[in-house]
């Protein structure tokens, strides 16, 4: 990541000019960066001495950085690094302190399943999905289930798994869910080397559907995330939205049929499904993939 890349093995001088991280920058003041990692939305600094600096950007945080000669201070600054190089400016995050080993351990417990990480473990993530009656999207954005899945994902790959989000985790069988992950790991390291969240088939582009891109400052080429009232780009029924668990959740009603709706039944020997019933379009197979993952009803 960029962060291990400007400042890794480099001694760093560290201050708040808001004055919030007056003392945990004092900590870390001429200290030498040992290496970064992300655990979900959680970033980490290691220095040596086994500090560690802990941040989580929240809604309103951000970093920016550059070359020395290093900018004045303008604003809420919570916290400046610098190299003889670079420096690093952090701005409204949800966290900023520094933790001992025990701390970074115990933060560690907390997180969930990242599905960005390769050491991530999914079959922890399905243990609490597998004994939860609680909505399988509010289970998806939970970070002490699995780590980094922000509200698009989480509407996106219910929608490309036909899961209805208001199924409980109780009723998602382990082959469902691990293709829940498989996918959602293939759509967020995607995001990641993209720069960009576009979860739609190759089949639903707007080049092959022959339709204008979206416009939206919060993502690419999505199925359901902030389109209500569009019609789906599966099946054409108007996309629906609601709240769930406090978040925004949109769904096709047709491609995700509510948990006790009888399901499609599948075509003995064939490859995929056909469409749910109702569809006015090529069913989902279409978009290249081998089936999708199956309510364990
Ligand atoms: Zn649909």
């Amino acid at each position: 990541m960029r962060h291990r890349e400007l400042f890794a093995g480099r001694r760093v001088e560290v201050d708040s000019p808001q004055g919030r991280f007056t003392a945990g920058a004092a900590l870390l003041w001429g200290r030498t960066l040992r290496d970064t990692e992300a655990c979900g939305k959680h970033l980490l600094h290691h220095f040596d001495g086994d500090l560690t600096l802990h941040v989580h950007l929240g809604l309103y945080g951000r970093f920016s950085d550059g070359a020395v000669p290093v900018p004045e201070a303008v604003g809420q600054l919570r916290m400046r690094m610098v190299s003889a190089r670079h420096w690093l400016e952090l701005r409204g995050p949800t966290a900023c302190e520094v933790l001992d080993p025990m701390l970074v351990a115990a933060l560690r417990g907390r997180l969930g399943a990242d599905p960005l990480r390769d050491d991530a473990e999914p079959a922890a993530a399905f243990a609490r999905i597998a004994g939860s009656t609680k909505p399988i999207f509010a289970l998806l954005l939970d970070q002490t289930v699995v780590a980094g899945c922000g509200l698009i994902y989480a509407n996106e790959v219910l929608f490309r798994a036909g899961l209805d989000p208001t199924a409980p985790g109780r009723g998602i069988g382990r082959e469902c869910w691990d293709q829940l992950w498989d996918d959602l790991r293939a759509l967020m390291k995607e995001g990641v080397a993209k720069g960009r969240i576009d979860t739609v088939h190759t089949a639903h582009t707007p080049e092959a559907m022959q339709r204008a891109p979206r416009v939206d400052r919060h993502g690419g080429e999505v199925y359901v995330y902030r389109r209500p009232g569009q019609p789906c780009l599966v099946c054409g029924t108007a996309i629906a939205r609601g709240p769930l668990a406090g978040r925004n959740l949109y769904w096709c009603p047709a491609c995700q049929p509510a948990a006790t709706a009888p399901a499609a039944p599948a075509t003995p020997g064939a490859r995929t499904r056909p469409g749910p019933a109702g569809s006015r379009t090529a069913p989902r197979s279409a978009a290249g993939r081998a089936g999708r993952p199956r309510r364990s009803s």
